[in-house]
């Protein structure tokens, strides 16, 4: 039986969340053995969400946590003032270790399992997931469209890392995106208190987590060592509203009935 790959992906409503969902559950549909923990950046989970993964096909969770208030970007705040989806990929792993515990040893064994933290806007190559599912400790590959460079990535010689490839702060424990590692969950629930540190220094979310669960001598590099690109830091454009604003003025939105 194949190890299960456990997706985690922070979400929160705006005008694209359900084209992102759309483009990320139907490369999900396409990997076996895939489990898409969906955590909400919300105070209750939303009617479309729900509705969304019960017709989605997924093997999947469907948790939320609310971002509190202090801790998310205002508008007009900077990109990289705070680090988003903090709160909900900790929830999840929080929903992890319960759910482990719970089974007592039972359910399916945790070595025969990996967490990815998949953003709900990126763009991931279905070799990315038999890359990472037969992950030891943690293992690492490129990330394309990233750090304001084509691309960064572990440097590998003799198979192991050695350094990173980045066009910023190169000394930071863990110069790696969210997009760029997976966990073992063997590893996660041996070290029960690892988590993301919302509070962390700009660029120091992965290293965070990361620092508590590994060594860079420990990095399992995939991705042909570190050679390919599988997976994009994607942004998504906000759409402009200026006409339907205009015409909302008017009377004769678009039938907010219809969902979007
Ligand atoms: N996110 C969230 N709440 C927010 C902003 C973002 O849950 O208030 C999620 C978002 O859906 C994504 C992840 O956190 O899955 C990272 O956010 P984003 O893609 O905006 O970050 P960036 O690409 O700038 O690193
Ligand atoms: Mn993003």
């Amino acid at each position: 039986v194949l190890p299960t790959i456990y997706v985690i992906t922070p979400t929160y409503a705006r005008l694209v969340q359900k084209a992102e969902l759309t483009r990320l559950s139907q490369t999900f549909l396409h990997v076996p053995q895939l489990h898409w923990i969906l955590v909400e950046d919300a105070p209750s989970p939303t009617p479309l969400v729900r509705d969304f993964l019960a017709s989605s096909g997924l093997t999947y969770t469907h948790l939320h946590v609310l971002t509190p208030k202090d801790k998310k970007l205002q508008e007009g705040d900077p990109g990289w003032l705070k680090p988003r989806g903090v709160e909900q990929r900790n929830e999840a792993l929080r929903w992890l270790r319960e759910t482990a515990a719970a089974a007592g040893g039972k359910g399916p064994p945790p070595e025969n399992a990996v967490v990815y933290f998949a953003d709900d806007d990126n763009t991931y190559s279905l070799q990315l997931f038999e890359e990472m599912r037969y992950t030891q400790r943690v293992s690492v590959w490129p990330v394309g469209l990233v750090g304001g460079m084509r691309f960064e990535r572990p440097v590998v010689q003799d198979g192991k890392v050695v350094r990173f490839h980045t066009g910023w702060r190169p000394g930071r424990p863990f110069p790696i995106d969210m997009a760029g590692f997976a966990v073992s969950l063997k590893l996660l629930l041996a070290n029960p208190k690892a988590r993301f540190d919302g509070d962390a220094q700009m660029g120091f979310l992965e290293s965070s987590l990361l620092q508590n669960l590994v060594t860079i001598e420990g990095l399992e590099p995939k991705a042909d060592m570190c050679t390919k690109v599988l997976v994009w830091h994607t942004r998504t454009e906000k759409p402009k509203m200026k006409r339907e604003e205009a015409l909302v003025k008017q009377g004769i939105g678009s039938d907010p009935n219809v969902e979007v």
